[in-house]
């Protein structure tokens, strides 16, 4: 059977960490998010934790090379999966062109590009209700929480282009229950 490898795709506080989180039960995927990998590296006080934190307080984003670095790291290391959830990842050009490389070479595509679609002010609405408890130091300053929204746009956004032109490309409500929106990312997988 063919791999499941979905984009799970949109700007920050889309729902996508959520969504995730019933999509890998659901298909039983591996869930690869280069926001919890970075926190992790943080966490951990790695070098590269340490670099990568003062870029993401800004709500900057970190160099293509680290993140693709993580990503093939992690799908080495999970060669069984019977597939993946990218989570925030990619979020430029040649992070797609790196990915769509690594996944020809295993000759397993991505096989949809989810996009939750949710309008700007109810995004800032909702991390700065997140940021009351995330303990996310990207969450709590609405300036730069717009600024993750305008690179979001930016750098980001324009990747909808790269995967309708690959026929992949499925914008979603992102607005409703949580119930009512993994419903919706079902039937467009489905
Ligand atoms: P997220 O948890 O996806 O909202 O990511 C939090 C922060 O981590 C972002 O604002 C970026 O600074 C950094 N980050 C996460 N994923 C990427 C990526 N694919 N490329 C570059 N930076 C990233």
């Amino acid at each position: 059977m063919s791999k499941l490898n979905i984009v799970l795709f949109g700007p920050p506080g889309a729902g996508k960490g959520t969504q995730s989180e019933f999509l890998i039960k659901k298909y039983d995927l591996v869930h690869l998010s280069t926001g919890d990998l970075l926190r992790a590296e943080t966490k951990a006080e790695t070098e590269l934790g340490i670099q990568a934190k003062e870029l993401m307080d800004r709500g900057d984003l970190v160099a293509d090379h680290i993140v693709i670095g993580m990503i093939r790291n992690k799908m080495e290391a999970n060669l069984k999966a019977k597939g993946f959830i990218f989570d925030g990842f990619p979020r430029t050009r040649a992070q797609a062109e790196a990915l769509d490389e690594m996944l020809e070479v295993k000759e397993e595509p991505i096989t949809a590009m989810l996009s939750l679609e949710v309008a700007e002010e109810e995004l800032v609405r909702r991390l700065l209700g997140r940021g009351a408890t995330s303990g996310r130091v990207d969450d709590k300053d609405e300036a730069v929480i717009r600024n993750r929204i305008r690179t979001y746009e930016k750098d980001t956004a324009p990747l909808k282009e790269y995967y309708t032109s690959q026929g992949k490309y499925k914008a979603i409500d992102g607005i409703g229950s949580v119930a009512e929106i993994t419903d919706r990312l079902v039937k467009a997988i489905a």
